[in-house]
């Protein structure tokens, strides 16, 4: 299907019928898988064929999907993981261990601030957190011999900065590492990194891609085009022998494969975060219209953001897809048909005029979520980021007053006359 349009893939990728099979992805709702000599399971159990055994390492649903996802990302392979937030911790995970260091753009979502600053440094594994829109030298110094990637999300949650993909990749590669980008809130349906030069792409498939707030579920994409071999003292869980597999070494054995492949036999097998094939099955309902739905989130979005941007009471917007943002310039190359459906405003006056605004809408709710069918409203200050002080929220590029609305495919008078009523409330 890599030849396709991305709506076509969106329909169609993934699961291709043969004749008499199930027009729809079948649900294979099955933990093992049945064969007829034992010598056919060893043979999958050494990697050495390609087969399902055990639904925790592979099942034919979730491969199916996450075939879809990676032809939609122009990547050569992806997994799906039981969340985002496994995703993330896969990703990188996957090429670090105790002893090594991380650098990170600051304005990432707040689960993955945690992961990165509290959890990775648990096992070993520092991260420098840099500011995407510092110079090249300000951001190159935080690397350092024992550095093993770099990361940022295409359209930062819940700021809505854009990441210069681009200049973010040539850093990387300049230091011989990865660049690694959570394209969560853009979907390959708006942008795919990788043409950008981001070497692995992860996803929340929770959000847009399921779209309809029905399974929490990740992905992690490999373009295939980072090699492992040229920094291979970097990289000696992809190219030197890995004891648990008979001393078989990845880059070698599965070349363009051997991220996937790597983070599969070895993360999936000790550590589970398995998608259920159930969720599989719905994330690929979802995507069959990611592309239209998108179209929709970002129309709506792009009319509430002018509302905002030319209302009296309002402080602030952050939507780069309006022309005075800081970040319509970016936006304009990496996204020029759309980003999201998230903006980040801020009322004028106080923190509690801004609960006041939230508690009076009526038809847009208050959900500990974003970027699905319904619009909702969130205040991370009080909410996603609560364990955040308000000088770490600053260093996260969140302001204390912002205020997350994700725009959903609602009649949108509706949506503004509700914004309308809340404003006057306040
Ligand atoms: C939600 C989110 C995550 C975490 O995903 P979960 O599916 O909630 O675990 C990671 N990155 C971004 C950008 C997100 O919005």
């Amino acid at each position: 299907m890599n030849d396709k349009n991305t709506g076509t893939i969106c329909v169609q990728g993934g699961w291709q019928p043969q004749n008499g099979e199930p027009r729809q992805l079948p649900i294979y709702q099955s933990t093992t898988f049945k064969y007829d000599d034992s010598e056919q399971m060893a043979r999958l159990f050494d990697l050495e064929a390609n087969g399902y055994f055990y639904s925790r390492l592979a099942n034919p649903t979730n491969d199916a999907v996450a075939r879809k996802i990676a032809e939609l990302e122009g990547g050569v392979a992806a997994m799906l993981t039981s969340s985002g937030q496994a995703a993330t911790f896969f990703a990188v995970f996957n090429i670090c261990e105790a002893g090594d260091h991380i650098v990170s753009a600051n304005t990432i979502y707040g689960g993955t601030y945690n992961l990165f600053g509290v959890t990775l440094k648990k096992m070993g594994i520092e991260c420098t957190f840099v500011d995407p829109d510092a110079d090249d030298s300000v951001i190159e110094a935080a690397f350092r011999p024992n550095t093993k990637l770099l990361f940022g999300e295409t359209i930062s949650n819940p700021g809505g900065n854009v990441l210069d993909i681009e200049r973010f990749a040539h850093i990387a590669h300049r230091h011989g590492v990865p660049l690694i980008v959570d394209n969560t809130f853009a979907t390959p349906v708006n942008c795919r990194p990788i043409e950008w030069g981001a070497d692995i792409v992860t996803h929340s498939t929770t959000k847009y891609m399921d779209g309809h707030a029905s399974a929490v579920g990740g992905c992690v994409v490999d373009s295939g085009n980072f090699d492992w071999f040229a920094h291979a003292d970097k990289f000696p869980g992809l190219c030197t022998p890995d004891e648990s597999y008979h001393g078989l070494t990845y880059a070698t054995a599965f070349g363009k494969q051997a991220y996937i492949t790597k983070a599969t036999a070895q993360l999936m097998r000790d550590l589970g975060a398995a998608q259920s094939p159930q969720s599989a099955y719905l994330l690929n309902i979802g995507l069959e219209s990611l592309h239209v739905r998108m179209q929709r989130h970002c129309e709506n979005a792009q009319k509430i953001a002018e509302f905002l941007h030319d209302h009296p009471q309002v402080g602030w917007v952050n939507y780069a897809h309006l022309p005075d943002n800081k970040y319509y310039p970016l936006a304009k190359k990496y996204l020029p048909n759309g980003g999201c459906g998230v903006i980040a405003f801020g009322l004028k006056g106080t923190r509690e005029d801004a609960i006041r605004f939230m508690d009076s809408l009526k038809l847009i709710s208050i959900v500990t979520h974003v970027a699905d069918a319904k619009t909702c409203v969130l205040h991370p200050a009080s909410h996603t980021h609560r364990q955040l002080t308000d000088e770490q929220l600053r260093a996260a590029g969140i302001a204390p007053d912002l205020v997350r609305l994700s725009v959903g495919l609602e009649d949108i008078s509706d949506l503004l006359a509700d914004l309308r009523q809340a404003m006057a409330a306040v």
